[in-house]
Protein backbone atom coordinates (compact mmCIF):
# COMPACT_ATOMS: atom_id res chain seq x y z
CA UNK A 1 0.00 0.00 0.00
CA UNK A 2 2.72 2.22 0.87
CA UNK A 3 4.22 2.20 -2.88
CA UNK A 4 0.43 3.33 -3.97
CA UNK A 5 0.24 5.88 -1.39
CA UNK A 6 3.57 7.18 -2.62
CA UNK A 7 2.19 7.57 -6.41
CA UNK A 8 -1.15 9.13 -4.94
CA UNK A 9 0.84 11.74 -3.17
CA UNK A 10 3.26 12.48 -6.31
CA UNK A 11 0.34 12.37 -8.78
CA UNK A 12 -1.48 15.17 -6.24
CA UNK A 13 1.85 17.60 -6.02
CA UNK A 14 2.05 17.36 -9.83
CA UNK A 15 -1.95 18.64 -9.92
CA UNK A 16 -0.95 20.96 -7.45
CA UNK A 17 2.76 22.41 -9.24
CA UNK A 18 0.58 22.37 -12.21
CA UNK A 19 -1.99 24.75 -10.85
CA UNK A 20 0.66 27.16 -8.71
CA UNK A 21 2.75 27.71 -12.04
CA UNK A 22 -1.14 28.71 -14.24
CA UNK A 23 -1.68 30.97 -10.92
CA UNK A 24 1.57 32.50 -11.35
CA UNK A 25 1.03 33.43 -15.18
CA UNK A 26 -2.12 34.69 -14.06
CA UNK A 27 -1.16 37.56 -11.45
CA UNK A 28 1.65 38.69 -13.45
CA UNK A 29 -0.77 39.46 -15.42
CA UNK A 30 -1.17 43.87 -14.97
CA UNK A 31 -4.08 44.39 -12.87
CA UNK A 32 -6.82 46.22 -15.10
CA UNK A 33 -10.25 47.72 -14.82
CA UNK A 34 -11.29 44.22 -16.07
CA UNK A 35 -10.08 41.98 -13.19
CA UNK A 36 -12.14 44.42 -11.39
CA UNK A 37 -15.15 42.98 -13.87
CA UNK A 38 -13.70 39.30 -13.71
CA UNK A 39 -14.24 40.29 -9.68
CA UNK A 40 -17.51 41.39 -9.50
CA UNK A 41 -18.80 38.82 -11.90
CA UNK A 42 -17.04 36.25 -9.86
CA UNK A 43 -19.13 37.56 -6.99
CA UNK A 44 -22.21 37.05 -8.40
CA UNK A 45 -21.73 33.70 -9.53
CA UNK A 46 -21.26 32.81 -6.07
CA UNK A 47 -24.57 34.11 -4.32
CA UNK A 48 -26.52 33.57 -7.63
CA UNK A 49 -25.30 29.99 -8.95
CA UNK A 50 -25.57 26.71 -7.72
CA UNK A 51 -21.87 24.89 -8.07
CA UNK A 52 -22.00 21.72 -10.54
CA UNK A 53 -18.64 20.22 -9.60
CA UNK A 54 -16.75 18.58 -6.78
CA UNK A 55 -13.41 19.04 -6.29
CA UNK A 56 -12.73 16.05 -7.33
CA UNK A 57 -13.60 17.26 -11.07
CA UNK A 58 -11.89 20.69 -10.58
CA UNK A 59 -8.41 18.90 -9.19
CA UNK A 60 -9.10 16.58 -12.65
CA UNK A 61 -8.75 13.39 -10.15
CA UNK A 62 -11.04 10.41 -9.76
CA UNK A 63 -12.19 9.91 -6.48
CA UNK A 64 -11.53 6.09 -7.00
CA UNK A 65 -7.89 6.61 -6.20
CA UNK A 66 -8.21 7.21 -2.34
CA UNK A 67 -8.35 4.39 -0.66
CA UNK A 68 -10.94 4.50 2.51
CA UNK A 69 -9.16 4.90 5.95
CA UNK A 70 -9.41 1.38 6.72
CA UNK A 71 -6.75 0.72 4.59
CA UNK A 72 -4.53 2.86 5.53
CA UNK A 73 -1.88 4.13 8.47
CA UNK A 74 -2.37 7.01 10.58
CA UNK A 75 0.76 8.47 8.67
CA UNK A 76 -0.34 7.57 5.64
CA UNK A 77 -3.84 9.56 5.67
CA UNK A 78 -1.49 12.19 7.79
CA UNK A 79 0.45 12.26 4.57
CA UNK A 80 -2.33 12.12 2.15
CA UNK A 81 -4.10 14.94 4.54
CA UNK A 82 -1.10 17.15 3.68
CA UNK A 83 -0.64 16.86 0.39
CA UNK A 84 -4.53 17.38 -0.01
CA UNK A 85 -4.38 20.96 1.89
CA UNK A 86 -1.88 21.83 -0.16
CA UNK A 87 -3.53 20.94 -3.69
CA UNK A 88 -6.88 23.03 -1.84
CA UNK A 89 -4.75 25.85 -0.87
CA UNK A 90 -3.80 26.30 -4.95
CA UNK A 91 -7.84 26.32 -5.41
CA UNK A 92 -8.88 28.81 -3.19
CA UNK A 93 -9.90 26.59 -0.50
CA UNK A 94 -8.88 26.45 3.22
CA UNK A 95 -9.89 24.55 6.34
CA UNK A 96 -9.87 24.51 9.79
CA UNK A 97 -10.20 22.04 12.45
CA UNK A 98 -9.24 21.07 16.26
CA UNK A 99 -5.90 19.50 16.08
CA UNK A 100 -7.08 17.14 18.64
CA UNK A 101 -9.33 15.60 15.77
CA UNK A 102 -7.49 12.27 15.14
CA UNK A 103 -6.81 12.01 11.60
CA UNK A 104 -9.05 8.66 11.23
CA UNK A 105 -12.36 10.94 11.32
CA UNK A 106 -10.52 13.85 9.43
CA UNK A 107 -9.40 12.06 6.49
CA UNK A 108 -12.69 10.45 5.59
CA UNK A 109 -14.35 14.18 6.20
CA UNK A 110 -12.13 15.75 3.26
CA UNK A 111 -12.82 12.78 1.07
CA UNK A 112 -16.35 13.32 1.51
CA UNK A 113 -16.18 17.85 1.29
CA UNK A 114 -14.19 16.84 -2.12
CA UNK A 115 -17.44 15.33 -2.96
CA UNK A 116 -19.80 18.15 -2.93
CA UNK A 117 -20.24 20.65 -5.62
CA UNK A 118 -18.35 23.12 -4.74
CA UNK A 119 -17.48 27.02 -6.71
CA UNK A 120 -14.33 27.51 -7.66
CA UNK A 121 -12.93 30.82 -6.81
CA UNK A 122 -10.53 32.81 -9.14
CA UNK A 123 -10.25 36.00 -6.41
CA UNK A 124 -11.88 34.90 -2.88
CA UNK A 125 -11.11 31.84 -1.01
CA UNK A 126 -13.20 29.52 0.39
CA UNK A 127 -13.40 28.68 4.15
CA UNK A 128 -14.16 24.82 5.20
CA UNK A 129 -15.40 23.61 8.25
CA UNK A 130 -16.90 20.52 8.72
CA UNK A 131 -18.22 21.01 12.45
CA UNK A 132 -21.81 21.55 12.46
CA UNK A 133 -21.93 23.04 15.52
CA UNK A 134 -24.43 21.02 16.76
CA UNK A 135 -22.61 18.17 18.96
CA UNK A 136 -25.33 15.00 18.42
CA UNK A 137 -24.34 15.09 15.02
CA UNK A 138 -20.57 16.94 14.82
CA UNK A 139 -18.30 15.12 12.36
CA UNK A 140 -15.56 16.06 15.43
CA UNK A 141 -17.65 13.87 18.05
CA UNK A 142 -16.65 14.52 21.46
CA UNK A 143 -13.13 16.33 20.12
CA UNK A 144 -14.97 19.03 19.22
CA UNK A 145 -15.06 22.90 20.64
CA UNK A 146 -18.72 23.13 20.07
CA UNK A 147 -19.61 20.72 22.76
CA UNK A 148 -17.90 23.49 25.43
CA UNK A 149 -20.06 25.84 23.95
CA UNK A 150 -22.88 23.81 24.14
CA UNK A 151 -22.39 22.96 27.86
CA UNK A 152 -22.41 26.39 28.86
CA UNK A 153 -25.11 26.90 27.12
CA UNK A 154 -27.01 24.27 28.23
CA UNK A 155 -25.61 25.66 32.12
CA UNK A 156 -27.12 28.40 31.56
CA UNK A 157 -30.56 27.65 29.88
CA UNK A 158 -31.69 30.22 27.50
CA UNK A 159 -33.86 27.79 25.96
CA UNK A 160 -35.88 26.50 28.93
CA UNK A 161 -39.29 27.09 29.30
CA UNK A 162 -40.66 26.67 32.67
CA UNK A 163 -44.14 25.83 33.49
CA UNK A 164 -45.05 24.66 30.81
CA UNK A 165 -46.86 20.57 29.98
CA UNK A 166 -45.01 18.41 28.63
CA UNK A 167 -47.36 18.00 25.78
CA UNK A 168 -47.23 21.54 25.34
CA UNK A 169 -45.70 23.02 22.85
CA UNK A 170 -42.98 25.69 24.15
CA UNK A 171 -43.81 28.58 21.62
ZN1 LIG B 1 -18.41 20.61 16.23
Amino acid sequence: MQKYVNQLLQDIKQITLQREKTLQKESKKEESKEDFMDYLKEVDQYVSEIPKHNMYYHFNIEKIVFPPAEKLTDLQMASLIDALKDIWAVHRFACDYPAEVPIRIIYPLFLETMDEPVFLHTYGVSHLDFCSSYPPDCPYKEYCTCQEIWDELEDDDPMEVKGTDKDELPF
